[in-house]
């Protein structure tokens, strides 16, 4: 594998994303399932409607449906019939005939054209009508939501609510998908200590873990939970060989760097196959990615603003590449920069920002403030990130800049 620290520089975060994407096979295993199960799951086939969605022409509204060549030459048609939802008029309408339909009712045969009640005067078996009407007014036609035989959905679709309801419409009640991931999750850290436990000298809670599993919840996969793990060679590989045996894919955070406590990079060496990159972004430079014998492996940076950028920007776009599923390209936008931005030449900044509209209808983008990348609240209070290419150095307020929305995986 490239292993990025022996080169000179860092590796621009485009060549990072483009080289660990390529190096991913989606799985192949598919599940059985049925519509009700299917929220939130990826499509294994593409699907083609077996019917029309509407079934069959019918009224968009409540009222009176007849032909609407008999109307130009009288305004008053005779009552045959009626057509409910459901219940269809079962005569044909002939020329000078109307029948009563309700909204959804199927058109009777003979009739082209709806006119709402509202512009009909009903008396006995008489209807007058009140406005011209030009053919096919207020009719739905068959097929004209979906046509039989055209595809709905393409393979690697995840399937969002309004889908499940598109399925139901078209009779589905059994999908094929690939089955869910099983993503284990490791925070490493001597001085990591998990909620209930209290904080001795020079400890934190692990809130990584917490964050990251609230990612993956969006990817609906699978999680198992190392919890924390210390600072130490053989506890770290052990963690690691028990993750691979059980999980499609293993996400560390933490000892990712070079530090005396930083066991990650040594591990992987030892039992995988591993790229260590130090990646030209801010926040998130080391970030380890590689194969062990059964799984994926990212090594986050520990400081909870990298860990999470990298698995927002690296770590989801491979899961997703490993789930089969189509994602739609991040939203980028242009906005003018309410603040001035620090940055220095070198590496690729997603900073954190608020994108809001001023009373000109313009865009406009300020910075949640301090950007350290152990101030998670700066993506807590933030709705973007503000994009800053590499080689750009300190921007002035006024300035346009790219922004980014965040996708749904901080959501
Ligand atoms: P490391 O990458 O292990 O050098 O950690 C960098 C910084 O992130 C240190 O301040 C750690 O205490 C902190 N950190 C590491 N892992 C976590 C975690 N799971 N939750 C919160 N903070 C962490
Ligand atoms: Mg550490």
């Amino acid at each position: 594998m490239v292993d990025c620290c022996s080169a000179p520089g860092l590796m621009p975060f485009a060549q990072a994303l483009e080289t660990m994407l390529a190096a991913i096979s989606p799985i192949t295993e598919i599940e059985n399932i049925t519509l009700s199960e299917g929220l939130g799951r990826v499509l294994s086939n593409d699907i083609t409607s077996p019917i029309n969605v509407p079934p069959h022409n019918n009224s968009a509204m409540d009222g009176y449906a007849f032909a609407q060549a008999s109307l130009v030459a009288q305004s008053s048609l005779h009552l045959v019939g009626r057509s409910m939802a459901g219940q269809p008029y079962q005569g044909i309408c002939g020329e000078g005939q109307c029948v009563r339909i309700m909204t959804g009712a199927k058109m009777p045969e003979g009739c082209d054209t709806v006119e709402m009640q509202e512009n009909c005067q009903a008396e006995n078996e008489s209807v007058r009508f009140l406005a011209q009407r030009n053919k096919g007014d207020n009719v739905r036609y068959a097929g004209e939501d979906i046509n039989q035989g055209h595809e709905v959905f393409a393979k690697g679709r995840r399937l969002s609510a309004i889908d499940i309801g598109v399925l139901a419409s078209l009779g589905i009640d059994d999908l094929k998908v690939f089955r869910k991931l099983k993503v284990a999750l490791i925070a490493t850290g001597d001085e990591l200590k998990s909620l209930g436990e209290p904080l001795g000298d020079g400890d934190i809670y692990e809130s990584n873990s917490y964050a990251l599993a609230g990612m993956l919840k969006n990817l609906n996969v699978n999680i198992i939970d190392f919890g924390v793990i210390v600072d130490d060679e053989n506890a770290i590989r052990t963690a690691f060989m028990q993750a691979d045996e059980q999980a499609d894919a293993v996400i560390s955070s933490g000892g990712v760097s070079v530090g005396d406590a930083d066991y990650t990079k040594l591990v992987l060496e030892q039992i995988g196959e591993i790229a260590f990159w130090k990646i030209a972004m801010k926040p998130g430079k080391p970030f380890a990615f590689g194969k062990l014998p059964n799984s994926l492996f990212f090594g986050l940076p520990g400081n909870p603003v990298s860990a999470m950028v990298t698995a927002d920007l690296l770590a989801m776009p491979a899961l997703l590449k490993l789930q089969n599923c189509h994602s739609a390209p991040a939203i980028t936008l242009k906005a003018t920069t309410l603040t001035e931005l620090r940055k220095s030449p070198g590496r690729m900044d997603f900073q954190r920002g608020v994108l809001s509209y001023n009373n000109d209808g313009a865009l406009m983008v300020n910075s949640t403030g301090s950007q350290g990348s152990g101030i998670l609240t700066s993506i807590a209070s933030a709705n973007c990130y503000i994009v800053l290419p590499t080689e750009q150095g300190r921007v002035k307020a006024g300035e346009s800049v790219n922004v980014r929305l965040f996708e749904r995986f901080y959501s």
